[in-house]
């Protein structure tokens, strides 16, 4: 079985004693590869330094949504997304969290300016674009369509059935987390995602199977053998459509 994990946050501070037996655990249980999105320009460096080169580890740069009211951090990002276009594999996460906005965050306005600023650097760049959305999912499939983009991996995705429809229907990939096994909205966004359009993904360190653990890539095999179960289909199935798409989408 090949697997490819399309979002996770390798170069957390979680990883730091053993990323490498980590990393071999990933190949151990047939990863070819990860996609990282560091969360902001301090992570991104630390992920340019880990993983710049890897086989198994490809980089994707983004901003956490809570930090869009800072323009030096938004401009630091941009900047280094420019500067490292031929190392990254995507822009994002980048998107929206109206919890986050609740929270007295940046605000909603704030946040659809800077989200519309990366779709397009995205989109300059000729890169996918990796999406966040909490508590925010139709704003942001309205955001991207008025944008056009054309490769989306909307990230966690926790939408409604007329939601993931919507993202199909232009071709976006829905990519399901490992909290998958647990989590009945997941399931249901599971259930209603064609395979054609569904990677997988960790969201490594969080969203575990088991939430009072913390995640890593390896447990991607958790998530094929529950889809392969909800879907009626063969593991290796549910890993071999799933990582063709990633492959699709990321270009590698
Ligand atoms: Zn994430």
């Amino acid at each position: 079985m090949i697997l490819f994990d399309a979002h996770c946050h390798l170069e957390d501070d979680s990883f730091d004693t053993d990323r490498e037996e980590v990393l071999a655990r990933a190949r151990e249980a047939g990863l070819i590869k990860a996609v990282t999105s560091p969360l902001s320009h301090e992570e991104a460096l630390k992920a340019l330094s880990y993983f710049r080169g890897s086989d198994l580890v490809s980089i994707s740069i983004g901003l956490d949504v809570g930090e869009y009211g800072d323009e030096e951090e938004v401009m630091r990002t941009i900047e280094l997304i420019e500067e490292n276009r031929d190392e990254i594999v995507a822009v994002g996460e980048v998107g929206l969290d109206y919890r986050v906005a609740s929270a007295g965050g940046p605000s909603r306005e704030r946040q659809e300016e800077v989200f519309r600023r990366f779709i397009r650097l995205a989109e300059e760049l000729d890169k996918p674009l990796v999406v966040h959305s909490l508590w925010a999912q139709r704003p942001v499939l309205s955001v991207l369509d008025e944008e056009g983009v054309t490769r989306v991996i909307l990230h966690a995705f926790g939408g409604k059935p007329s939601d993931v429809e919507f993202a199909a229907a232009r071709g976006w990939f829905i990519s399901v987390a490992t909290n998958v096994i647990r989590s009945s909205n997941v399931r249901s966004v599971a259930e209603v995602t064609p395979l054609d359009n569904m990677v997988l993904e960790s969201d490594s360190p969080v969203l575990a199977p088991d939430p009072r653990e913390r995640n890593e890539p390896a447990n991607l095999i958790h998530s094929v053998k529950f889809i392969a179960s909800l879907k009626g289909v063969s593991p290796e199935e549910v890993a071999e459509i799933t990582t063709g798409n990633a492959r699709k989408v990321y270009c590698i």
